[in-house]
């Protein structure tokens, strides 16, 4: 059985009387320990099949299953991962925002989250900022704190919404091996939803190719030995001016 079972799910806003259709009759499902990608370009809808499968934003058709279970609100077995830096509370320290978050959660007792807390920062290599506020971070540091904070709460599943784009190209291609290590070694597994090929590539077990608007799945490939011009061409039909994505 998968982990994670999205199956036909068509996703709308509403806006007045309009509708307007983000994503379309979308199925993939994604395994213990996959690190599964969703790749497309701008607007296709990435952000809000993620929306769906954290139980913010209700399909209009089709089941999203989660262990089984159908998912209808939020809760603490899935947890995010975005692009933005101010993820974190800026009055806290990076161990603080760590066990703020593991014991709202409900999940775990204080003594158990400042112990996770400190696996964690241990494991992003935080340990001597461990005391340190946001503000004095770089953004790859950030980032790490909402790493190693997503990680510390213990989710089934990591789902992580173009985490690394805001970052410099060096910090970003670091932060992506030290997330595949961190993966790797944990067996955590992840939903990572790019518009990068190569970072697709890199990260992945499978990728997930969406079409422009409406997100409409085109294939499902398997990361190893992936070919990025073979998979733009899958992506736009061999329009090579297609969208903005970088092979
Ligand atoms: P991606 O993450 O792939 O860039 P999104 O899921 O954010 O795409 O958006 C898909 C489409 O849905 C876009 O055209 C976007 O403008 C639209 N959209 C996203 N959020 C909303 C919203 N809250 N209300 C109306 N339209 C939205
Ligand atoms: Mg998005």
């Amino acid at each position: 059985m998968s982990l994670l079972s999205v199956d036909g799910i068509t996703l709308q806003y509403r806006t007045g009387k309009h509708s307007f259709t983000a994503a379309y009759r979308v199925s993939f499902s994604v395994k213990d320990g996959d690190r599964f990608i969703i790749l497309g370009p701008s607007g296709c809808g990435k952000s809000s099949i993620l929306k769906a499968i954290g139980g913010y934003l209700k399909p209009v058709e089709g089941k999203i299953l989660l262990n089984g279970k159908h998912i209808d609100s939020p809760g603490p077995d899935r947890v995010f991962v975005f692009q933005e830096f101010d993820q974190l509370l800026p009055w806290k320290t990076v161990r603080d925002n760590i066990v703020f978050a593991l014991t709202a959660s409900h999940k775990f007792a204080r003594r158990e989250a400042e112990q996770r807390a400190a696996t964690f920062i241990e494991k992003v290599d935080l340990t001597k900022f461990a005391g340190s506020y946001p503000h004095t971070l770089s953004g790859g540091m950030k980032q790490r704190v909402a790493i190693a904070r997503a990680m510390a709460m213990g989710p089934e599943i990591l789902l992580m919404d173009e985490p690394f784009a805001a970052l410099d190209a060096l910090t970003r291609a670091k932060m992506q091996d030290e997330l595949l290590q961190l993966c790797v070694e944990s067996n955590f597994t992840v939903l990572f939803v790019t518009h990068s090929i190569p970072e697709a590539i890199r990260l992945g077990t499978r990728i997930l190719l969406l079409s422009p608007q409406p997100g409409r799945v085109k294939a499902e490939v398997e990361s190893e030995g992936a070919d990025p011009a073979r998979i733009h061409e899958m992506l736009f039909d061999g329009d090579m001016k297609g969208g903005n994505m970088h092979v």
